[in-house]
């Protein structure tokens, strides 16, 4: 049988079986400890040393920990690394415990949080240009609610979707943490796993009536019954993870299907939207286009570049706030300057109403507030504004009364640590500055006790001192400790050191215990005092959150404002017709990045309309093709979040989803088939492209045999013409897709341009009209570096190679007379229509075995 475990132990296994899959970080005085597997874990995660403590079952236990004042460092890490993480504190002081339960009893420790990646709220945990999202979803009779929440901010959304579009859904959002109910198949894998008893909407309903203290819900928009057993979920876990204490939680807002411009997930990750291809924000969209000052700023950036309006007049209400200010240059200036001094209000907002926010958070919501008012007035009366101003001006004031109380209430800089004290500015509360000059006057009179000891004892080197273990002592060198050791002297002894004795005496003792009781009543006063403020805060908590949005949209808009003006871009105009008229389109990363080096962009037009709403693009490798492309798909993304666009105009229809694929091979990255994911891609376009969409396919085929590719991107290439009718782009390393042209009406052919000069290639990054007329591979392929032997010999074979192609008509002989793709569709019916009527109208009773065998090999020629 094994061992009883230790009373410690047994604590320690009850909290573990309570933290479940989380790491129980166990509070042993000063620091954090882990055991078992959790140390395991822990140690390799941190890299720090795992040792052992006592036994269990006969083993020697596993153990690590990491000191308490660096936790959150560790903490950072380890949640960064996929862990949750369960705190256990001593909830009583060990005399606490000898008071319960005598002197052998183990102090009473308690889970008082969760850390997960989704419910952080610590400034150091957290980045201060990204929001932090945890999601919960859940499928209600065949449509999947998803709420999602940065409980930094508390900005919540709720949003219904089919469960195609889940994986959609989730892409936009890019969550740290999704919860979903147990026993369901659509959960994507890695998501936390719940009861389904907590995915009740009738119980996510009356809760969210609860936190906004409304009788219903219609004043949100209409929330269905998958998006309330969403929130529900979503409600259970945060209550479990803050251990019945719920965040910060804005009204919901409900995302309705089109409101915004739909993207899938491998469009935006193949337009590196938010993160570039290896995962970093450098060298994705944001990073060339983010000028905010402030965190708040940022977030709604991406925020706004992961889903993009789709209505004309919100769009403009934007532009028109960032054309103001890009004609305003000076008022910008002033606006950023105000703006970049500003403090994170929103997450500085959401720790204190989570119940963890600390004397700093409240002097940065004051400072806030003050620099709110500041850029109100900055902004107030200006000729010349527009209207959207109007709305964003007046949420920037009215908290003249909190600025009032808190700056009356505050030292200038309060701490981030409230148990110390310190934070109350003196004068606002009389009876805590009695009790501080009461431990002033007690440090002067400990002072005068020190001059009088001297004095009486005749001993200059004895000294007051004071240390956390004794209190205030009385310090002699040994050498003049006899005449205190003295029974009459008046000092009693407590402790001697090498070359020291110390004592204590009754005056000291009485001036000590003054001291100690005025400190502990003032911190008591300014806890009090905290609690009040913190109370007042939390009472307008949503006109605060308001004032902090206005402040975020500023500015980005100033942001937008900023880098149009850096880089010469324009104000896009948005139309309804489906066209999308570039002039001068530049992409700002890849742009950027040749900035970087010296070299200089090439700026290309597009131009599609109604009747020529597909441009096939060829040219050679590294010509500028997928650039183009995206150029294009990125200037669409900008104007329609509301900012300007790099190029010298641009006129655009607006697009309700945006499609970017590309070709197989640059897509090693996958763990499916590549080939099969291209496909599976190029199907999702082929069924959801409209008229209003717009598409960019790059390389589609290129991953299959030459043959299969060239038949595939032909027929993709004529079914987006014909069934979506979408605008597209489509580049391709085909020359044998220009025959296209000849068929497709809506469809014209353009080219990168390259010149070879002295044999050497010369890529010029310049789009021109009609097909491209080589391919320069090999030229390429010099370029790279191949050895002159081998292209040398790629050179020969090419020509042979080329006589063939003459002599047969090359690849795509025949093809000139295929039938428009649609029109195939069409032929192939009507022939299943004959084979059926003829498969009816047949007798095959009277059938002779001769006649039926016949008649199979006629209908196999036939087919
Ligand atoms: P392709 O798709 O035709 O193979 P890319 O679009 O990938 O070519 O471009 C290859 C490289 O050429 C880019 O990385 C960039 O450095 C450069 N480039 C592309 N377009 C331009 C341009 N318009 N102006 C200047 N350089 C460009």
């Amino acid at each position: 049988m094994p061992a009883q475990p230790t009373p410690m132990m047994a604590q320690y296994l009850a909290l573990k079986e309570e933290a479940g899959n989380c790491l129980l970080f166990y509070r042993m005085g000063d620091f954090f400890e882990l055991f078992f597997d959790d140390a395991r874990k822990a140690a390799g995660v941190l890299d720090i040393a795992l040792t052992t403590r006592g036994e269990h079952d006969g083993q020697p236990v596993p153990m690590c920990g990491v000191p308490v004042h660096a936790a959150e460092s560790y903490l950072a890490r380890l949640i960064r690394a996929g862990c949750r993480v369960a705190i256990a504190e001593q909830v009583e002081t060990p005399a606490e415990a000898k008071k319960r339960g005598g002197s052998k009893a183990l102090v009473a420790r308690d889970i008082v949080r969760f850390v997960t990646a989704g419910t952080l709220t610590e400034e150091a945990l957290l980045e201060p240009r990204r929001a932090n999202v945890l999601a919960a979803a859940c499928e209600v009779r065949g449509s999947i609610g998803v709420a999602s929440c940065d409980i930094s901010t508390g900005r919540l959304e709720v949003e219904e979707c089919e469960p195609g579009a889940f994986g959609a859904a989730l892409a936009r959002t890019g969550i740290s943490e999704l919860v979903v109910p147990d026993e369901w198949d659509g959960a994507p894998p890695g998501a936390i796993v719940r009861s389904r008893g907590e995915f009740a909407s009738g119980e996510g309903e009356r809760r969210l009536k609860a936190i906004h203290g409304v009788a219903t819900l219609d004043g949100f928009g209409a929330l269905s019954r998958s998006m309330l057993a969403a929130v529900g979920g979503l409600l259970a876990y945060l209550e479990h993870v803050g251990r019945g204490t719920l965040p910060f939680l804005q009204p919901p807002v409900v995302r309705t299907g089109g409101s915004s411009l739909a993207m899938d997930e491998a469009t935006r990750a193949s337009l590196e939207i938010l993160a570039a291809s290896g995962g970093g924000r450098k060298g994705s969209l944001i990073d060339a286009v983010d000028r905010c000052v402030t965190g708040g700023g940022a977030r709604q950036l991406a925020e706004d570049l992961a889903a993009p309006l789709t209505e004309r007049d919100a769009i403009a209400a934007r532009l028109s706030l960032v054309g103001w200010l890009n004609d305003e240059a000076l008022l910008r200036d002033d606006l950023r300057a105000t703006l970049r001094a500003l403090p994170d209000i929103e997450r500085a907002l959401g720790r204190i109403v989570a119940g963890r926010g600390s004397p700093r958070d409240l002097g940065q919501l004051r400072d806030g507030m003050v620099a709110a008012g500041r850029i109100r007035d900055l902004l107030t009366g200006r000729e010349g504004a527009p209207p959207s101003l109007d709305s964003l001006v007046p949420r920037l004031g009215g908290h003249a009364a909190l600025i009032d109380l808190l700056t009356r209430a505050l030292v200038p800089s309060p701490p981030t640590e409230r148990s110390q004290g310190g934070f109350i500015a003196s004068g606002y509360d009389a009876a805590l500055d009695e009790l501080r000059e009461m431990s002033g006057n007690a440090r002067r009179s400990i002072a005068a006790l020190e001059a009088k000891y001297r004095k009486e004892t005749g001993i200059a080197a004895l000294k007051i001192k004071h240390n956390g273990v004794l209190g205030y002592f009385i310090e002699v060198p040994a050498k003049h400790a006899d005449a205190l050791m003295a029974p009459n002297s008046g000092f009693t002894h407590r402790q001697t050191m090498a070359g020291a004795v110390r004592f204590n005496a009754l005056a000291l003792h009485d001036e000590a215990t003054r001291i100690a009781e005025a400190g502990g009543h003032a911190l008591a006063a300014e806890e009090a005092h905290f609690e009040d403020l913190t109370g007042q805060v939390v009472a307008v908590r949503n006109a605060i959150a308001a004032t902090a949005a206005a402040l975020s949209r500023l500015d980005v808009s100033a942001g937008q404002a900023e880098r149009a003006a850096e880089g010469g871009w324009c104000r896009p105009d948005i139309v309804e017709e489906p066209c999308l008229e570039i002039d001068g389109g530049r992409h700002p990363v890849v742009e950027a990045a040749l900035a970087g080096s010296g070299d200089r962009f090439v700026a290309n037009d597009c131009r599609l309309g109604a009747n020529d709403r597909l441009w096939l693009i060829g040219g050679p490798n590294m010509g500028g093709k997928s650039t183009f492309l995206r150029q294009n798909a990125l200037i669409v993304l900008l104007a329609q979040a509301g900012g300007f666009v790099p190029a010298q105009g641009a006129r655009i229809g607006l697009v309700d989803r945006l499609f970017s694929r590309v070709g197989a091979s640059d897509n090693l990255a996958r763990g499916r088939s590549t080939f099969m994911v291209e496909m599976v891609e190029t199907a999702a376009i082929l069924s959801q492209a409209t008229e209003r969409s717009f598409v960019i396919l790059d390389e589609v085929g290129r991953g299959t045999s030459t043959y299969d590719g060239l038949a595939l991107a032909w027929a993709v290439v004529e079914a987006v013409h014909e069934t979506n009718r979408c605008r597209c782009l489509f580049a391709t390393h085909y020359h044998e897709l220009a025959r296209l042209a000849e068929t497709c009406d809506a469809l014209s052919l353009h080219h990168v341009r390259a010149r070879e000069w002295k044999g050497e290639l010369v890529l010029l990054h310049e789009l021109a009209e009609g097909p491209a007329d080589r391919s320069y591979g090999l030229a390429v392929a010099r370029l790279a570096g191949v050895p002159a032997n081998v292209v040398s010999r790629a050179k020969a074979v090419l020509e042979k190679l080329e006589r063939g192609r003459a002599e047969t008509g090359g690849l795509a002989a025949g093809l000139g007379d295929l039938p428009l793709f649609a029109a195939a569709a069409d032929a192939q019916e009507e022939r299943c229509d004959t084979l059926s009527d003829r498969l009816r109208d047949l007798d095959i009773d009277a059938l002779s075995p001769r006649d039926a065998l016949d008649l199979l090999y006629e209908l196999k020629r036939e087919a």
